[in-house]
């Protein structure tokens, strides 16, 4: 039986990792795809403190995950889909094993919101795409769509400018919710193009995606949009499925817990992106892990 059992590898959870292996503890983290989570798609991670040149995403999530290890964490290659929470041992159920554990971190991040049209499942890993810094170089010399206001689409746009020949930024309201700096700098790229009050009705081609239908939602026109690409940055939903009934959760799906890292239910703590907060980044992500192996530490 662990000590500390924490779901998700990201950098919530490979922050928790170091701080519970560091005490001293018997720490495994469980991982359902690759260490370190949503930045392995980030091209660059410019605001982590200590870094001042930025580093590279899969750098970043690699020297996380060798430091957890180094401190003697396990690192298990698994998918949870249920989980067992009343009393002092808690079970936890994977596709390929059962745990035991005395506390569990819950680190299960979050993943990317779906559009939900027509065209988007069959053209996904086929022109449709959730990370651009992932596929972005598939579309060198094409041009593409990206959907969202905020700062992962206009983040996404602003890289694809330099290799696509066109960018079109399609949003829902003339305004943007993303970092004012962010669409400063879009504004000057000149293959960045804005079809704002616009909303994505079919991904459409044939073999290849072709083009995407929008309508403007004051006019109620269409047009299409001839692309090659569409790039979706919508916001995000936590992973948090199977906790349904398990531990409070709010309307969106994300874990009810403070800065305390503490949930509803005894010797179980909700760290990054999954848990009710703010600000959703990896510096926060980090601060959680640490604070929840602490707290777990603590209680053992
Ligand atoms: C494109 C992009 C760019 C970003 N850029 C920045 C940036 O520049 N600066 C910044 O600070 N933040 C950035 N972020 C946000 C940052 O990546 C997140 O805030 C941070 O990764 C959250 O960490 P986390 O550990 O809480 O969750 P995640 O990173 O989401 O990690 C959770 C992990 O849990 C795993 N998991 C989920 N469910 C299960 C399960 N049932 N069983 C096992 N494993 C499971 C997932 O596979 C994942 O690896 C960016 C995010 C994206 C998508």
């Amino acid at each position: 039986m662990y000590d500390i059992l924490i779901i998700g590898g990201g950098p919530a959870g490979l922050t928790a990792a170091i701080y519970g292996a560091r005490a001293g503890l018997d720490v495994a983290v469980l991982e359902k795809t690759a260490a370190g989570g949503q930045i392995t798609s980030t091209h660059r991670l410019e605001n982590y403190p200590g870094f001042a040149e930025g580093v590279a995403g899969p750098e970043f999530s690699q020297i996380l995950l060798e430091q957890a290890q180094r401190f003697g964490a396990a690192y298990i290659a698994d998918e949870v889909m249920d989980i067992q929470l009343d009393g002092s041992e808690k079970q936890i159920t994977g596709k390929l094993g059962t745990y035991s554990a005395k506390t569990v971190i819950l680190a299960m991040g979050a993943s990317p919101r779906k559009l939900g049209i027509p065209g988007e499942k069959e053209f996904t890993g086929m022109g449709v795409s959730y990370c651009a810094t992932c596929d972005g170089a598939f579309f060198k010399g094409l041009r593409v769509a990206v959907v969202g206001g905020g700062d992962t689409a206009f983040e996404d746009a602003l890289y694809l400018a330099d290799l696509a020949t066109e960018v079109h930024i399609i949003h829902r309201r003339d305004s943007f919710r993303a970092q004012q700096y962010l669409v400063d700098k879009a504004k000057k790229k000149t293959n960045i193009f804005f079809e704002t009050c616009k909303v994505p009705l079919e991904i459409r081609g044939g073999f290849d995606l072709e083009s995407i239908l929008l309508r403007d939602v004051n006019t109620g026109e269409e047009k299409e949009l001839a692309v090659e690409g569409v790039f979706v940055a919508v916001g995000q939903q936590p992973d948090t499925a199977f906790l349904q009934g398990k531990v409070l959760l709010d309307a969106a799906g994300y874990i009810v817990a403070g800065e305390d890292t503490l949930t509803d239910v005894a010797g179980v703590y909700a760290a990054g992106d999954a848990r009710t907060k703010t600000l959703r980044q990896v510096v926060t992500a980090a601060a959680d892990g640490a604070v929840a192996a602490t707290a777990a530490y603590h209680s053992l």
